[in-house]
């Protein structure tokens, strides 16, 4: 179950996107999780996936015991890359930490597709 989740923080900029106190272009929602177009896209389609509970990473949800949430943010991510990516397909991205170049504190997995990305990343 979806139980024993942190609380939402008034600081964080994707709580209040979650709680709707911050607009963004929602793609999808459900009892847990949002994903949005992310501001600065980079690929013709960019969205972040998020839970609407507050955890800092990726590794923090892992870590808590809730694999429900964990299970329903990978499912939703892969559908929406699915689903914007078709054959061509996608890519999901969570950076994490400050080598991994995380650059807002709460959890969000990226959605990306629409064009070929390169690889390795910078
Ligand atoms: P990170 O660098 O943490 O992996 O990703 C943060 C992402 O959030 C960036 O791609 C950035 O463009 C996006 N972003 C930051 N602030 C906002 C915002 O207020 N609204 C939306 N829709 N995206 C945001
Ligand atoms: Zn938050």
């Amino acid at each position: 179950m979806l139980d024993d989740r942190p609380p939402v923080l008034d600081a964080c900029i994707f709580c209040r996107i979650g709680r709707g106190e911050i607009p963004a272009k929602e793609a999808y929602r459900d009892a847990a999780v949002v994903a949005i177009e992310d501001l600065n896209p980079q690929a013709p389609t960019h969205l972040l996936v998020m839970p609407l509970q507050h955890y800092g990473t990726l590794g923090e949800l892992a870590g808590s015991q809730n694999d429900a949430l964990l299970f329903e943010l990978l499912r939703v991510a892969t559908a929406l890359g699915r689903e914007r990516g078709g054959n061509d397909g996608f890519r999901l991205v969570a950076n994490t930490g400050p080598h991994g170049g995380q650059t807002v504190g709460h959890l969000h997995l990226h959605v990306l597709a629409g064009r070929p990305l390169a690889w390795p990343p910078g």
